[in-house]
């Protein structure tokens, strides 16, 4: 997205290649936000007249977001966006007596997003036990790799649906298989895959997953889980509090940022579906290829067409680096954490060696990339090549 001074960043020029860390909010998504905080400001418990109409706007984006997944309206719970969902997976179903106390073995894997290994941690603390598979050379989680990692006690499986580094694709209606035909609860982070990818949840065997707006042109701070059967489970409050979403989650609803999330889903496939057509990766991938540029393609072939982990082998990353502070957005394969640069736990996981990882990018395309930003792009990119 070229960025001039009408439009929404405030740099001008500014290429923005980041979108698997959150996407631009969608111009018909900002301004139903600002009518939303206009209008609909009255607070979704109110039993008056503008109490319910907001009561009513959200109940039609949870059927809008059910629909979306094969759920039913009452299986989905709002929350602050997929890290909540993905709390929310573990903590209130393995402590809310949906699973049987003596199982305490969970598995998920090497690759997935950064807060299920914060949450694994805590619940290390709390007597489980994890298990993380590797993923293969391609980058997928198989489900021969979940059989083998299952055990008597194994009380969840959480696999993500599409990795946020990579764009790869796992093979979830296999795994949601296996997972059912043992017995054991399945949960699938689908921040990244959702509303790009097909999801259903019954084809697919998921009991719990979790999604978040801002991954598809929405507002940040609003996400939802699904939760099977919510109704029958009676599971333990993530916030205790007046009864707000089935006594799930206190607190009064966002009903403004719900509106915008349904706006968000009613557009975001036509948007992603034009963005297709312009085969952004297969151009940059001829473009450098055309230029002489060594390069290689983390993962799979199969991967999102908006996402590819890219390592530029001859390219000298601080330069590029340099560059981009004016130029582009983009994510680098090692995540500055305070005073140390770690290489990403993904590509460390794919067997990455460090100084690789250092000339690993993670390119993610906005909706209305042009084929001369990607050709800018790729200059920058020769510009900075040995
Ligand atoms: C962005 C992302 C998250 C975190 O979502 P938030 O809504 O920002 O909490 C979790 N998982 C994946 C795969 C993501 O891409």
């Amino acid at each position: 997205m070229l960025v001039s001074s009408d439009n929404q960043l405030p740099l001008p020029f500014m290429i923005y290649l980041d979108t698997a860390a959150s996407y631009p909010v969608l111009p018909e998504v900002q301004q139903a936000l600002f009518d939303a905080f206009k209008f609909s400001f009255a607070n979704s418990a109110s039993s008056h007249k503008l109490g319910v109409e907001v009561s009513d706007e959200i109940q039609r984006v949870r059927e809008l977001i059910a629909d979306e997944i094969g759920a039913y309206p009452s299986e989905i719970v709002f929350t602050s966006g997929a890290t909540e969902s993905n709390n929310i997976a573990f903590k209130s179903l393995l402590f809310g007596g949906s699973v049987p106390s003596n199982k305490k073995h969970i598995v998920t894997s090497q690759i997935e997003h950064k807060c299920i290994f914060a949450i694994c941690s805590y619940l290390e603390t709390q007597g489980f036990e994890i298990t993380y598979i590797k993923p293969n050379e391609n980058g997928i989680i198989t489900a021969e790799a979940v059989s083998e990692s299952l055990r008597e006690d194994t009380a969840i499986v959480s696999i993500m649906h599409a990795n946020n580094e990579l764009g790869t694709i796992n093979p979830i209606t296999e795994i949601g298989e296996l997972c059912f035909s043992k017995g054991v609860l399945f949960h699938s982070d689908c921040a990244q895959s959702f509303m790009k990818e097909e999801i259903d949840v019954d084809d697919m065997n998921i009991d719990v997953l979790s999604l978040s707006a801002h991954k598809i042109a929405g507002p940040k701070g609003i996400g939802a889980v699904y939760i099977r059967d919510l109704r029958k489970k009676h599971l333990q409050p993530v916030i205790h509090g007046a009864g707000q979403e089935d006594g799930l989650r206190g607190g009064t609803v966002a009903a403004p940022l719900i509106i915008g999330f349904g706006k968000a889903v009613e557009l975001f496939p036509r948007y992603y579906s034009d963005f297709k057509k312009t085969e952004a990766k297969d151009y940059l991938i001829n473009k450098l290829d055309s230029n002489d540029i060594r390069f290689s393609v983390n993962g799979n072939s199969t991967t999102l067409p908006s996402c590819m982990s890219l390592t530029l082998h001859d390219t000298n990353t601080s330069l590029l680096i340099r560059q981009q502070d004016d130029q582009f957005c983009i994510a680098q394969g090692s995540a500055c954490t305070s005073k140390t640069i770690e290489p990403s736990h993904v590509l460390t996981a794919l067997g990455m060696p460090r100084e690789q990882a250092d000339k690993t990018f993670r390119v993610s395309f906005p909706l209305d990339i042009t084929r001369d930003e990607i050709s800018t792009f790729v200059e920058a990119i020769k510009k900075a090549t040995i």
